[in-house]
């Protein structure tokens, strides 16, 4: 009894200091205030996370998307302990190197696709997409074309927050917040293919991401930027060969394709990347999250071979970086992150997930008429709610359907993320831990069953 009471005026005591204390991302700072952290975690195994009160939740999104290979890896924390008690850290600044981040590189370079055969350390994933727009555009300078500076992104995507990355962004919230932006950044509507194969009696012509660099003109125009799989934006999958047109489109009006494999990359999608479903081979591609399961922040950017190569032959400086660049620490838990996915064939190990997890999403959409639009790729899914599902009418925005279905998920011991609540939208993103194993994406099943069902009971 006693031991409880104070367990419990810890965790008020930690409440209150969060309230008090802790900006958070977001959330909203005045519901923060009122109400205080939604659940403080006090530890983690597998694919399950605890409260203090020892209450356990299957972590059904990785937590942001990266804890890949699921909480409690000793493998990982040794890795990092190890590496840390031989160097705090290194710079990589003016030719400093460390041997982590050397192995690692030449590790990336061997996994990646085609010659994307160098590789630029960031901190995470909004660093790496900073990162690629600068450097493509420093490329673009090198090629004696500085006009090439505009960057066209897709509508519903996410490429991060910090500035560049956050105009690439189109999600409400993100994308207007507090009115930061850069210029020269376009959003074409997605995963269009026929238009961007070129056919201009394409209906959705206007607006594609061909149009958008006819009318502003090729020689203005740096880089596409988009994820294999659009993932905060709402779990879409593109059409078969539209990633090859755009490719296309990139060649033949001499633009570079950055891939953000933020997400999809190391294995999510049933692939080592993304792209690889469709064997695309992107000039720049941008990692983060899975590359050290989320165990300490890292991110890169690959280049290809051409890109390296015209860097190489002028004698300018590289003047960007990242204190934490190339951290040794970072790469060594990358490292032991890529050595375990390749030791336990877990791209393999996802592929079979898939098809439960898609059975299990199949069954929800049986059973319960407002569950429309499920989709899987790999362990990378998600489901929507609609009041009419033929009609395509969606609900009532009052009744947050996405965030109620969500809320019950919770309460039942699951957390997922419900995405598009700000566009009307009431999609439910799963995306578990990828050694998740069949009987634990059944469990998981089941508790969106029975929340979906006390959605349904509450709203008659
Ligand atoms: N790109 C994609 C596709 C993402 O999903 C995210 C984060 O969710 C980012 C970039 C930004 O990464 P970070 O939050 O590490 O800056």
């Amino acid at each position: 009894m006693a031991a409880n009471v104070s367990l419990q005026s810890q965790v008020e005591e930690l409440k209150a200091l969060d309230q008090k204390h802790y900006l958070h991302p977001a959330t909203s700072p005045k519901k923060h205030a009122e109400q205080g952290p939604k659940i403080i975690f006090s530890g983690g195994n597998g694919i399950t996370v605890r409260d203090p009160n020892g209450k356990s939740y299957i972590d059904g999104v990785s937590m942001l998307w990266n804890v890949n290979l699921g909480h409690g890896r000793k493998e990982l924390a040794d890795a990092a302990s190890e590496q840390m008690m031989k160097i705090a850290y290194s710079s990589s600044f003016a030719g400093y190197s460390n041997e982590p981040a050397i192995r690692l590189a030449e590790k990336l370079a061997s996994l990646t696709p085609g010659n994307l055969n160098t590789v630029f350390y960031t901190s995470g994933g909004s660093e790496s997409n900073d990162t690629a727009f600068k450097l493509a555009r420093f490329y673009w300078q090198m090629q004696n074309q500085p006009k090439k500076k505009k960057i066209i992104s897709l509508k519903q995507g996410y490429h991060g927050v910090t500035i560049a990355a956050g105009t690439a962004t189109t999600l409400t919230g993100f994308h207007k917040f507090a009115g930061t932006h850069i210029g020269d950044v376009y959003h074409a509507k997605p995963h269009l293919t026929r238009c961007e194969l070129g056919d201009k009696d394409d209906p959705d012509y206007k607006g594609c991401i061909r149009d958008i660099v006819e009318k502003e003109g090729p020689e203005t125009v740096a880089a596409v930027i988009l994820e294999p799989v659009q993932g905060s934006g709402g779990v879409y999958i593109p059409p078969e060969g539209y990633l090859k047109a755009v490719r296309q489109l990139c060649d033949e009006y001499h633009i570079l394709f950055i891939a953000d494999e933020v997400i999809c990359g190391f294995g999510r999608t049933g692939r080592m990347f993304g792209v690889d479903h469709w064997g695309v081979i992107p000039d720049i591609m941008c990692v983060a999250k899975g590359i050290t399961s989320g165990y300490v922040p890292l991110g890169g950017v690959l280049l290809n071979q051409a890109i390296h190569q015209t860097l190489v032959q002028y004698d300018q400086v590289l003047a960007h970086g990242f204190t934490y660049s190339g951290h040794p620490t970072a790469c060594a838990v990358a490292l032991k992150t890529l050595e375990i996915l390749e030791r336990d064939q877990v791209v393999a190990h996802v592929k079979r997930m898939e098809k439960e997890l898609n059975a299990g999403l199949n069954y929800l959409e049986k059973k319960h008429r407002i569950v429309t639009k499920t989709r899987n790729i790999g362990l990378m899914g998600a489901f929507e709610l609609y009041a009419d599902p033929d009609n395509d009418t969606p609900f009532d925005p009052s009744l947050k359907a996405g965030l109620d279905v969500v809320e019950e998920c919770f309460q039942r011991g699951l957390l997922l993320r419900a995405l598009g609540a700000a566009d009307g939208k009431n999609v439910v993103a799963i995306a578990p831990p990828l050694i998740i194993d069949k009987s634990e994406i059944g469990r998981m099943i089941d508790i969106i069953d029975d929340a979906i069902h006390a959605f349904e009971t509450k709203i008659g």
